[in-house]
Formats: structure tokens, C-alpha cells, sequence
């Protein structure tokens, strides 16, 4: 059962919740994929149907973001808890560490991916990284190869949204992989190239302020957020 925010259905999952589920993804046979939207990601699927039915083809559907939440909340159809992409990579970066599985890391800037991969085997010990490659090619089609041909377990897919949704869909189950996960600008934050929002304001649900200050050519996409709760009161009025 989902919970349905303007035609995006989320998964009712705390953190460690989806990550033994993502977990469970990993060990069963077949492609599956995961996706973490946040409010400006409802609004695209508002607007691109293609978007909206990648989004809901994923297996895992999880809330990225503060306004997700209050959005839920305000439609009298509550979520448990904020699950941002990034944690639940890193919950499930230690389980398949420690079970020796395989990670190919797709996206960013050249050479992005790289440096993250080396951190990561750092950070946990044991996991294997199958391949890299940036996320500014052409065609799909070397890359899918270059996936299937490294055997990895899961993928982290990096391209931003909906580029990495679509693009999921499409190809996920040709790469062999078990798992994709769609995870935005997470490589850069892996790799150091972009600093996580610290802890005060994630707590108190201002990552998104802190992330516009850092970079405000953010601004004209953080638009969407006002427009979102604004869709979400006249549906909740509807209701
Ligand atoms: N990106 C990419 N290929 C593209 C467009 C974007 O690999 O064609 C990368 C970009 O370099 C960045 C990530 O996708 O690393 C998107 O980051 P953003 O902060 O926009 O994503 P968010 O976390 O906000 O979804």
C-alpha cells in the first residue's frame, strides 16, 4: 500500500525499514530499481507522464526531503519518517560491504565518480566497486554493456531527475544488475566536490535552504516547492 502524493505513490518505510528492503531487493533474483523523490520531483511528474510512471515502476518509492513529508501529512495520509536517498545509500553501502557485493557508480562530472569509489572502499571495508563512469555520454548502450560486463550487484545511478528515472526504467534490467538506485547529486557528496548540509539543519528541516545558500543558481528550481504545497493544500481541499 502507498501513499499517494499528487500522483506520486510512496512507501510508508522508515530508513532502516527501506534499507532491509533494499536488502531483500538485492538477494532476489531479477532487475529492480529505487527511486527518492522530493517535492520538486512530484511536481516534474505533475507536468511528464513518462516521468510519473518511471517513478512509480520503481520497487521502492522513498520520501527525499522535509516537504514530502508536511505534503503527506497536510493530505491527512501521513509518512513515518523523511528517508533521504543518501542515507539509505549508505545503510545499504555497509550491508553489502559486509556481505563482499559489487557497486558500479554511474554519474557526475569525469573523474567524480572515480574519487568517490576510492572513498567509499575506504569508508567500508569489503565492498567491491565493479566500475565507474560518468554520467555525460550518449549512448546507452556501451554503458549497459560495460555494467552487465562487470557483474555488479547494484548500481548507483547519478544523472539528476528525471534523466536517472527514465533512464532506470529503460535499462535496468538489461544492465544484470539486481539493484539501481537513483540517488541525484549523491556521487559529488561521496566524493567530497559537494558538503552535506550539517546536522542542525537537516534536523530541523532546512537542508534545502542550506543547499539554495550554497548554491543559488538552485533558486529557479526551488520555485517548485512553493508551487508544491500549493497543489497539495487544493488537494487536500478537494479531499
Ligand atoms: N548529471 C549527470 N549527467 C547529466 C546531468 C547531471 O551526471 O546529464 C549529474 C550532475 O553532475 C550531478 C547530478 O547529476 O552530479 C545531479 O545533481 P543534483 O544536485 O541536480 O541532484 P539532486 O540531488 O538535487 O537530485
Amino acid at each position: 500500500m502507498r501513499i499517494d502524493v499528487l500522483g506520486v505513490g510512496f512507501d510508508n518505510l522508515t530508513l532502516s525499514e527501506a534499507v532491509e528492503k533494499g536488502c531483500e531487493l538485492l538477494r532476489r533474483e531479477g532487475t529492480r530499481y529505487v527511486v527518492t523523490p522530493n517535492p520538486e520531483i512530484v511536481e516534474v511528474c505533475r507536468e511528464n507522464p513518462a516521468a510519473r510512471e518511471a517513478v512509480n515502476g520503481a520497487a521502492l518509492v522513498l520520501p527525499d526531503g522535509i516537504g514530502v513529508i508536511r505534503g503527506a501529512a497536510m493530505l491527512g495520509t501521513p509518512l513515518k519518517e523523511r528517508v533521504p536517498g543518501i542515507e539509505f545509500a549508505a545503510g545499504l553501502l555497509e550491508k553489502m560491504a559486509g556481505e563482499g557485493m559489487s557497486l558500479y557508480l554511474l554519474g557526475a562530472r569525469p573523474g567524480v565518480a572515480e574519487t568517490a569509489a576510492e572513498r567509499l572502499k575506504e569508508r567500508y571495508p569489503g565492498l567491491r566497486v565493479a566500475g565507474v563512469h560518468d554520467g555525460y555520454f550518449q549512448e546507452d548502450g556501451p554503458i549497459v554493456a560495460d555494467i552487465r560486463q562487470s557483474g555488479a550487484d547494484a548500481v548507483f545511478v547519478c544523472l539528476g531527475a528525471p534523466k536517472q528515472e527514465l533512464w532506470m526504467a529503460k535499462n535496468g534490467p538489461a544492465t544484470g544488475a539486481r539493484l539501481l538506485c537513483g540517488l541525484g547529486g549523491s556521487l559529488d557528496v561521496f566524493a567530497g566536490t559537494v558538503k552535506r548540509a550539517p546536522i542542525f539543519w537537516c534536523d530541523h528541516g532546512l537542508e534545502w535552504f542550506y543547499r539554495l545558500c550554497s548554491d543559488p543558481r538552485r533558486l529557479g528550481r526551488m520555485m517548485k516547492l512553493p508551487l508544491f504545497l500549493i497543489h497539495v493544500k487544493r488537494e487536500g481541499r478537494r479531499k
